[in-house]
């Protein structure tokens, strides 16, 4: 025991990503609820780098460890092991609020669970920012309009959601969410943010993740078939998480409080979708029509005036350069899996 002693004693210190030093005026200490998930552990990178104080609350239902592990152990991180259904009693001045499955199949696995975890959980999370007079931002999501009949989709719509359908645990818990948040915001006099995410995508998304970046990704590295969901033609518009991470933060700094689109406008079918990621990757999948998914939203693009107007912000990565990025990211999650003991 003496000699392990001792070896810990030299052990060669864990060297950390370089963080800014900010003194205690500017340092903030902020809560990142899903903070191990994909876009989440995107955003304590950046507040880290920035040299803020960052606690990540996740109940690693979708999020892993290993996507924040860099920060384990540095004294202005800290990881809880959390379930946001359940009161969370901490110290901190901001809160960016991301707990919550995002992927289709994910959030239709456990719907009940969906619905608590964004209504429930929101409302802790409200409730925590009210006893704090934190600010809070809320993650929603482009969903909110659901499969909507104005083109593209400004702030101003109040979209078109089957509130029975297998969509409706995520689609309508986000709904309420934002209910909740205003009417925090109205009755207790709390500054609150909502941003409204559309299709985000990068490295750290889950493997099984299932949607379509990381499927089609996956399905042309390993010359799978590339499945498309019914006739192809609906479309999507994606953005790479750098650009979602900085107008999360620019969110947050700013002083606008009604709900913000973070999307990027470039849009494309499904088919394009799958020609370009088949381009990109190479090899030999063939692109296959499959059955169609109920209720999916034929068309999806932001109209981004808002966040151009109030937050100066627009997103700066190119599809392809994120999207190679991203196949690089898969490349190497493929090789780790296959190397994996447990497999
Ligand atoms: P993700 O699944 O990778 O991350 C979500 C994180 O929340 C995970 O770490 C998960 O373990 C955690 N979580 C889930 N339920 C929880 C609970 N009850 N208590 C504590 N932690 C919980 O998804 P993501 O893509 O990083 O999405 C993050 C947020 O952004 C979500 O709120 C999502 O709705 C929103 N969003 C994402 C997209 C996108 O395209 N990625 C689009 C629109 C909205
Ligand atoms: N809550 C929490 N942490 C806090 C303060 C509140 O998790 O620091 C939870 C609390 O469990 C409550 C919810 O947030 O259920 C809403 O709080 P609020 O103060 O709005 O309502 P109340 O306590 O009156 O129900
Ligand atoms: N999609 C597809 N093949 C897949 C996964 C998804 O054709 O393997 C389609 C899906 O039907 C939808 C679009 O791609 O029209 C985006 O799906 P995703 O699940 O990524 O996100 P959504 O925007 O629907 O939440």
């Amino acid at each position: 025991l003496e000699e392990k002693i001792i070896s810990l004693e030299g052990r060669v210190p864990k060297t950390y990503p370089d963080v800014q030093f900010l003194n205690y005026l500017t340092r903030k200490r902020i809560l990142v609820t899903g903070g191990a998930g994909f876009v989440g552990s995107h955003l304590v990178d950046k507040l880290m780098l920035q040299g803020h104080e960052v606690i990540v609350a996740d109940n690693f239902y979708t999020g892993r460890k290993s996507n924040v592990e860099h920060w384990v152990g540095h004294e202005n991180f800290e990881l809880i092991h959390h379930d946001i259904v359940n009161p969370l009693y901490i110290e901190v001045e901001e809160i960016y609020h991301l707990a919550s499955p995002a992927s289709p199949p994910h959030y239709m696995q456990n719907p009940v669970k969906t619905i608590k975890t964004n209504t429930l959980g929101t409302i802790n999370i409200l409730g925590l920012a009210r006893r704090l007079n934190a600010k809070v931002l809320i993650a929603s999501t482009s969903e909110v309009y659901g499969d909507p009949n104005i083109h593209p989709q400004p702030e101003t719509y109040w979209g078109h959601v089957n509130p029975i359908g297998p969509r409706a645990c995520y689609d309508e818990g986000k709904r309420v969410s934002e209910s909740l948040t205003y009417a925090y915001a109205k009755q207790e006099n709390m500054q609150v943010r909502v941003a409204r995410i559309f299709n985000t995508y990068g490295p750290r998304m889950h493997m099984n993740d299932g949607r379509v970046v990381s499927n089609f990704i996956l399905q042309a590295l390993q010359d799978d078939v590339i499945t498309v969901y019914g006739s192809g033609d609906q479309t999507r518009s994606f953005q790479y998480v750098s650009d979602l991470v900085e107008g999360l933060v620019a969110l947050m700094n700013s002083n606008y409080s009604l709900p913000v689109n973070l999307g990027n406008p470039v849009e494309h079918t499904i088919n394009e979708f799958a020609t370009i990621i088949k381009t990109l990757v190479g090899g030999h999948s063939k692109i296959v029509h499959v059955s169609e998914v109920e209720d999916d939203p034929q068309r999806r693009r932001p109209n981004i005036t808002r966040a151009k107007t109030f937050l100066n912000w627009e997103p700066k990565v190119d599809l392809n350069i994120g999207l190679q990025r991203t196949v690089e990211y898969f490349k190497q999650e493929l090789k780790r899996f296959k190397h994996s003991p447990r497999n």
